[in-house]
């Protein structure tokens, strides 16, 4: 099947690199040329269920700023954080995905001009007087590696990475697509994360993404090439006996991940905007998702009841204390407290 219907490409940006490798690895389709994906892209609103079998993949110049500063529990604390954006939406469909209510299309954007993205993380390392490390997360508005074998932009990266260390990055996955980073150097100040969940809420909830097979076989071959694996249990999603799923899921990690080279692990429940909760109600009426009952909470995001969320976040902690991981390497996302 063809995952895309259409593909629109950027005039300006049809002679990079980056582009022509990409259209390579699309088997060269038909494009059409376009002055500009802004133009376009989620002008007319798309239901998001349409990226299911009307997706369209726009090929862009992202302009503006290319690098942000990432709120505050994005990750661990006392350091800074900031994401930079390559692409818009994903190919995956997890129910749960704030990108629902983000866009107003499920169309994907993959933006072609990465040195201008590692110009711009260039001059944060530069401008900062300090020795601390800064963090760089990719995949704040898709998956970072679902596409990676097409769009081959890691290795530049690297590069940026390999010269300074005191940046580091994250990538973060859901995928098992790994074939792209395997042929990298593990550099120390790169960490390759996996939103991991058991499998029952993974075919629940994680449609179309890498099953737990699939995931823990790349952790475990990423982790035996020296990388450094990050673990987000991120969206908790409760049910009455979620803690048992979980406590396996932890000993199944530890089977095939030493712990020297994990980074850290966060944790964190469901949550949504008022507007991804609406989506989820209209796309997924029968999820799961919806079954326990949600509140409105401190930050206007809809959450479980403060000590049903605390209870549940103690609870994984403690699990994972008792399957021995060190407590200064869990973390809760994006908590009041
Ligand atoms: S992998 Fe991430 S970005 Fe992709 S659908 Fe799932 S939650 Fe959304």
């Amino acid at each position: 099947m063809k995952r895309f219907r259409n593909i629109f490409v950027e005039k300006d940006i049809e002679d990079l690199s980056y582009t022509k490798e990409l259209l390579k690895n699309l088997k060269n389709p038909d494009y059409t040329l376009i002055d500009d994906y802004s133009k376009i892209f989620a002008v007319v609103k798309k239901p998001y269920l349409q990226k299911r079998n009307k997706l369209d993949l726009f090929i862009a110049r992202k302009t503006g700023e290319l690098v942000k500063e990432a709120p505050n529990a994005y990750g661990l604390s006392g350091e800074r954080h900031y994401y930079f954006i390559h692409a818009y939406n994903c190919i995956y469909e997890c129910q749960y995905c704030y990108l629902q209510g983000y866009f107003n299309s499920p169309d994907i954007v993959l933006f072609v001009n990465h040195d201008e993205i590692i110009n711009q993380m260039k001059s944060i390392m530069l401008e900062t007087k300090t020795n601390n490390r800064i963090w760089f997360h990719a995949g704040e508005f898709s998956d970072s590696l679902a596409l990676s074998h097409i769009t081959n932009e890691l290795e530049p990266y690297w590069g940026f990475f390999k010269k300074f260390p005191n940046a580091i990055l994250e990538l973060r996955t859901k995928s098992a697509n790994i074939k792209t980073l395997e042929k990298l150097e593990a550099l120390p100040n790169t960490v390759i994360s996996f939103s991991m969940s058991p499998e029952k809420e993974i075919k629940e909830y994680d449609l179309l993404t890498a099953g737990l097979k699939g995931r823990l076989k790349s952790i475990e071959q990423l982790a035996e090439k020296g990388f450094r694996i990050g673990l987000h249990f991120d969206p908790i999603i409760y049910s009455d006996d979620i803690y048992l799923r979980y406590q396996k899921l932890f000993e199944d990690i530890l089977k095939v991940l030493p712990i020297q080279n994990l980074a850290y692990i966060s944790l964190g429940v469901v949550r949504f905007t008022k507007d991804v909760y609406f989506e989820v109600e209209r796309n997924y009426p029968d999820s799961g998702l919806l079954q326990e009952s949600f509140i409105k909470s401190f930050d206007n995001k809809i959450r479980y009841k403060r000590p049903m969320r605390l209870k549940i976040l103690e609870k994984m902690k403690s699990l994972l204390i008792n399957v021995q991981i060190p407590e200064e390497k869990v973390y809760f996302c994006m908590e009041d407290e």
